[in-house]
């Protein structure tokens, strides 16, 4: 059975605190969202700003392929903004719950349902489609709710839907409720569910398992308070669950997590890290039971493989790291240990995991090569000649060669001082090859006199956005400062040949 899914990211998630986007930014938003594949977009509230009702219309204007809908009140006013940003499809709505009526719309239920069925009549009369939402669904009297969802169907509402407006049902009421609102409007039924309690993707499955054909989500969850049910989680869910009913969807699985990064780049919310799905360990392992298991079958301890929604498995290391796991990553490196290497390693790696620190893939390439020295790390970039002039009444230069993957590259530029002129030559050659960015440079000095050692930080990010820092320590400020920044790029390199070749990663 095919579920419909309606995504809410441009009205509810952008609902969320401290979340206000720009036309332009909904736009994009609404074309990754058609991409992803959903059905329907609400793409927001057309009365209540210049710029939303700006932004719904450039939506509309587009063409998506997707369903576009806008959220309008129980009244006229908001029903005409919604149709002259040009929408052919609305989401009405007014509380049905006591506690809202009394005290937010001071309405009795007769009042609200009356409003309701003119909004609907109203929408109608205009040639819209219409969705109704009984707000505060699930907190509303059980008989009245059959009532008006009745109501509204026999005003000749296209949809209904149930919003679990403070995310206070249960999965089995939610079950309930849905099946009381087919029998009373014979009409496709949505559900709308928040995760005030962490059960809204719960609830959402549970009213599709009772027969709902939509449910409406937002990308990462985001939304009011706790959010609303997440796309990913939920039609994840319905496509890989033991379900006796066999659930489909539209969604792109593949295209889930770039979807992801890209609502939380622009709407400023970073995805927790041990989100389902989407989560940066959703796909991680460490212990070294857990990453033995995945190594010989990834079943074991991964209930659906990352490819499915366009990611990668990743292995770390740290104090809980066993040894299989840990050649398996610097095998994907191409380093090569002996098994007395690999026991060096790998203590040295608990030895930090015990002083509470993290180990990243870097941070083990350079414990590798302290163990075993230089020769057995591969690298890609190889600094093959430098040179720089600098001094007073002449401005800095730098001529650097390097060797990259067997071919060699000349790069010089300019710079405010040798350092400056050194990384500007080396990004003018990296920059060609794979656009990468050195984005972070310190400098510290470790010990007194002009004789001291100096320590060089830095960090190159690709065009992806892979990030990887590395640290040099030596006596010259400029040939420091180059070896390090070589290192980085060499890390990122190796990173990036990692995700090409997909043999171990599968
Ligand atoms: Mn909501």
């Amino acid at each position: 059975m095919n579920i419909r899914i309606f995504d809410t990211t441009l009205r509810d998630g952008e609902q969320t605190l401290g979340v206000s986007l720009s036309p332009d930014q909904k736009l994009g938003i609404a074309k990754k969202l058609d991409e992803v594949g959903v059905d329907a977009i609400e793409a927001g509230f057309p009365v209540i700003s210049e710029g939303e009702f700006k932004g719904v219309k450039m939506i509309v204007d587009e063409g998506l392929d997707c369903e576009i809908a806008g959220l309008a009140r129980t009244t006229k006013h908001d029903i005409d903004a919604a149709v002259d940003s040009g929408l052919t499809y609305i989401h009405t709505f007014i509380a049905t719950s006591d506690i809202h009526l009394e005290y937010k719309l001071k309405m009795s239920r007769e009042q609200a349902q009356e409003k309701a069925v003119e909004a609907v009549e109203y929408g109608k009369s205009r040639g819209l489609q219409v969705e109704f939402s009984a707000e505060d669904a699930t907190r509303t009297d059980r008989e009245f709710l059959k009532q008006i969802f009745s109501e509204v169907a026999k005003a000749g509402a296209d949809r209904v839907d149930i919003p679990d407006t403070v995310g206070y049902s249960t999965p089995e009421y939610m079950a309930e409720i849905t099946r009381d609102t087919i029998a009373a409007t014979k009409l496709p039924v949505s559900v709308h569910c928040h995760n005030d309690f962490g059960l809204a993707v719960a609830n959402a499955l549970s009213g599709i398992h009772a027969g709902a054909s939509c449910a409406h989500v937002t990308v990462n969850g985001i939304g009011e308070r706790a959010g609303n049910a997440s796309l990913e989680e939920l039609s994840m869910a319905l496509q890989c669950l033991p379900y006796e009913s066999k659930y489909e969807t539209n969604i792109k699985s593949k295209l889930i997590y770039d979807t992801s990064r890209y609502v939380s780049k622009i709407v400023g919310i970073k995805v927790q890290p041990n989100k389902a799905i989407v989560g940066d360990n959703a796909f991680g392992h460490e212990a070294g039971i857990h990453t033995h298991g995945v190594l010989n079958n990834p079943l074991t301890y991964e209930p659906i493989s990352p490819e499915l929604v366009g990611r990668t498995r990743q292995l770390r290391v740290g104090k809980h790291a066993g040894i299989h796991g840990m050649n398996a990553i610097l095998e994907e490196f191409g380093v090569m240990t002996t098994k007395e290497q690999s026991q060096q390693i790998l203590e040295k790696i608990k030895l930090l995991g015990d002083q509470g620190k993290q180990i990243t893939d870097v941070e083990l390439l350079s414990i590798a090569s302290d163990v075993m020295g230089d020769s057995g790390i591969k690298k890609i970039v190889q600094l093959t000649g430098f040179s720089v002039s600098t001094g007073i009444g002449t401005m800095p230069y730098a001529f650097v060669k390097l060797n990259i993957d067997g071919k060699e590259f000349i790069g010089t530029d300019h710079g405010v001082g040798p350092v400056d002129a050194a990384l500007n030559a080396i990004q003018k050659i990296t920059g060609k090859i794979s656009e990468l960015k050195i984005t972070d440079y310190r400098l510290a000095s470790i010990t007194g006199g002009s004789t001291s050692l100096c320590e060089v930080t830095t960090s190159v990010e690709d065009a992806q956005g892979n990030k990887v820092s590395s640290k040099s320590v030596g006596k010259d400020i400029v040939t420091t400062s180059v070896r390090a920044v070589i290192d980085g790029i060499n890390q990122i390199m190796l990173k990036k040949m990692l995700d090409e070749k997909p043999t171990t990663k599968s």
